[in-house]
């Protein structure tokens, strides 16, 4: 059996608590070392056989768990935040539906959650967005021409931009030329939940600017939209006039 793990988005104690099982129940596990937290190996058995997949390929990847299969082993691969979120997964699923071997998915604190936590903001405001568009700029990864910043920038809602900090130049021309202004509110938060965590607030205008004054080329988001700045309406769903399902309205 083959456990794929949400580590969270850094401190160790962002692991869910079925995460946090499960690594504590495994005789193998396989870690993204370039980005999970290595203190959150402390939840594993003495025992437990501990591999860095910053190291190997996919290929290596599913030996390991093959390997492990064979001795009726237990596997848990722990991928940083939630692994649906460019988590490289659905290459080693298919492999291990070809093998006839069981996984499942244990969900995870996704790095743009910790980063709206570090920020203490809201993502979906009341007249401001209700929209989040998670996305990253073309870099050696390329992005489908149909979801170009330019374009996903036109509906001005928050964006949440992943792997994008060493891309800032082009990215911050693209988010213009889309439509957000450049006095629009933005962040990079470096490190979210990690004790060395940083946030710079700037705009789309200073953005490039801010992330290479600050050296900011790694483990970093960036967060556009009016979500950042100041105005939005109080919401509904606790306005003393509006009737819900659990509470009558004054109105
Ligand atoms: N599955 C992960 C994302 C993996 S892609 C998740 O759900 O968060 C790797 C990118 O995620 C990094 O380049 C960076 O843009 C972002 N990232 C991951 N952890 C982060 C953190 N703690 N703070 C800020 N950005 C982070």
């Amino acid at each position: 059996m083959v456990h794929f793990v949400g580590a969270g988005s850094g401190a160790p104690d962002l692991i869910t608590v079925r995460g946090a099982k499960l690594l504590g129940e495994a005789d193998v596990v396989i870690y993204a070392g370039s980005l999970v937290n290595p203190r959150l190996l402390s939840y594993c058995q003495e025992s437990c056989e501990i591999h860095d997949s910053a190291k190997m390929t996919l290929e290596e990847v599913i030996e390991v768990i093959k390997e492990a299969e064979k001795q009726g082993k237990t596997t848990v691969r722990l991928h940083t935040g939630d692994s649906s979120i460019y988590g490289a997964v659905r290459e080693q699923f298919d492999e291990l539906i070809k093998l006839g071997i069981e996984y499942d998915v244990c969900p995870g604190v996704s790095s743009f959650c910790g980063a709206a936590a570090a920020l203490r903001t809201e993502y979906t405001l009341p007249d401001v967005s209700q929209t989040v568009i998670i996305t990253r700029a073309a870099g050696r990864t390329p992005v489908p021409d149909r979801e170009s910043i330019q374009s996903l920038a036109a509906h001005q809602a928050t964006m949440v931009l992943f792997l994008s900090t060493s891309l800032t130049e082009k990215l911050q021309a693209e988010l213009l030329e889309g439509g957000y202004s450049a006095d629009t509110p933005a962040a990079i938060v470096y490190k979210a939940t990690w004790p060395d965590e940083k946030i710079f607030h700037c705009t789309v205008g200073t953005l490039h600017q801010t992330v290479t004054e600050n050296g900011l080329y790694k483990t970093a988001l960036i967060i556009v939209g009016g979500c950042m700045g100041e105005y939005y309406l109080r919401s509904k769903l606790y306005d003393p006039e509006f009737t819900t399902e659990f509470r009558e309205g004054t109105r």
